[in-house]
């Protein structure tokens, strides 16, 4: 199977929203999925098929584990990074309230699958949510974070890396302090994993969040670490299948393929981290040099990802800017993606006091090359450019 060319799929630079499978994640969800390699019985199953299956899910479990440096054990599969937040946030908190701790704590950053189940569990359930407002950059202080935990604090939920403005949170200097303090701490990995070295020991996590479509694995599966001897409340109540706390027939075929997501990533992230960096900044330094253009989010280099450029612009409208990038061949993100096709001010940028008159991300991933960056600078350029002639493109 080839590489659809850059040409075939357009200017694609909206990787943080979804990136391209890689040849390791379509041949093992192939090789799952193709009846001749034997029948493929369900993993819970005591029969030699079924056996077999579940040899797949553990062989997935233990790839999983070891680029995280982790224990197979402590590795559960879900469905993609939604329910490995809902998981850690709302187990956490739940098993939290039975030894009397209802607070929770969160930042004003995070992505809506942390943020909502925080609010809900606020709204529903009688939990006290503190959210901690974050810097220009969208990154948290860590000392804000501390401040607001408690005696009663339940979960703290921090994301390694933020969707839009790509900040960095310094996650092992929170989890050393929570880890002396016992308060259970959850990191969203989503967006750090490709390019970011996730080290849940280092980095003295209870919980962390993956999703494997953002690294080269299918839509679908993703991993949630909790750290075992932690106690977590199941989300999702039936047959038991996953350590009790995620129930369902195991996934094996997705579940082989986000491993071998995982694992291909971890062998070329060094790598691709230092070439996403060079090629984010020549994407930024293009981008910039067009009138009233500017970048957004941490202004060092190792406090935002590798693959993200996340740029404001005078004098336009964005949701016309959005369109005509795309007509013109060339896939950005206004504000985040991930949320529903609506613009609506994005809370991270509201959060960050980020303004201007249109925000983009542009985010780049393993396919990226020097040739399509330069093409989308140039498409850039004259999509704004003609916008501007024709009075920004704002809708009456
Ligand atoms: N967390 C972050 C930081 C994300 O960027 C996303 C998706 O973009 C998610 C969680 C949700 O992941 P999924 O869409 O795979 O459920």
């Amino acid at each position: 199977m080839s590489e659809p060319t850059p040409a075939a799929r357009g200017l694609y630079l909206d990787h943080a929203a979804t990136t391209v499978p890689r040849p390791e994640a379509r041949a093992a969800l192939a090789r799952w999925l193709d009846p001749t390699h034997g029948p493929l019985g369900n993993p819970s199953a005591i029969h030699r098929p079924g056996q077999r299956a579940r040899v797949a899910v553990e062989e997935a479990r233990e790839a999983v584990a070891s680029a995280l440096g982790a224990h197979p054990n402590d590795i559960v599969f879900t469905s993609g990074g939604t329910e490995a937040d809902n998981l850690a946030v709302k187990g956490l908190a739940w098993a939290g309230a039975e030894r009397g701790r209802r607070h929770l704590v969160t930042t004003a950053a995070e992505h809506p699958a942390v943020l909502e189940p925080a609010r809900w569990l606020a709204r529903h359930q009688g939990f006290e949510l503190s959210v901690v407002g974050v810097g220009a950059d969208g990154r948290v202080d860590p000392d804000d974070v501390l401040e607001a935990v408690r005696d009663d604090t339940a979960v703290v939920s921090v994301m390694a890396a933020n969707n839009e403005l790509g900040g960095v949170n310094d996650v092992a200097v929170i989890g050393a302090a929570l880890r002396d303090r016992g308060v259970p701490f959850h990191t969203d990995a989503v967006q750090a994993f490709a390019t970011v070295q996730v080290d849940v020991t280092g980095w003295q996590v209870d919980a962390l969040s993956l999703s494997a479509h953002k690294f080269g694995g299918p839509v679908g599966a993703g991993v949630a670490y909790l750290r075992r001897g932690v106690p977590v409340a199941p989300v999702t109540h039936g047959g038991q299948q996953d350590r009790g706390v995620r129930s369902g027939t195991f996934a094996a075929a997705l579940d082989a393929s986000c491993a071998a997501a995982v694992s291909a990533a971890v062998v070329d992230r060094p790598e691709l981290a230092a070439r996403l960096r060079a090629l984010s900044d020549r994407l930024a330094d293009g981008l910039v040099a067009v009138e009233g253009v500017r970048r957004n989010g941490p202004s060092g280099e190792m406090d935002r990802l590798a693959s993200h450029v996340h740029v404001s612009i005078d004098g336009v409208d964005g949701e016309a800017l959005t369109f005509a990038l795309d007509r013109a061949g060339l896939a950005v993100s206004a504000g985040a993606a991930c949320g529903a096709g609506a613009q609506k001010a994005s809370h991270v940028l509201e959060a960050a006091g980020v303004g201007g008159d249109a925000a983009v991300r542009l985010s780049l991933g393993w396919t990226s090359g020097a040739e399509e960056v330069d093409a989308a600078v140039e498409v850039f350029r004259e999509t704004v450019g003609d916008l501007r002639l024709r009075g920004g493109g704002r809708v009456a």
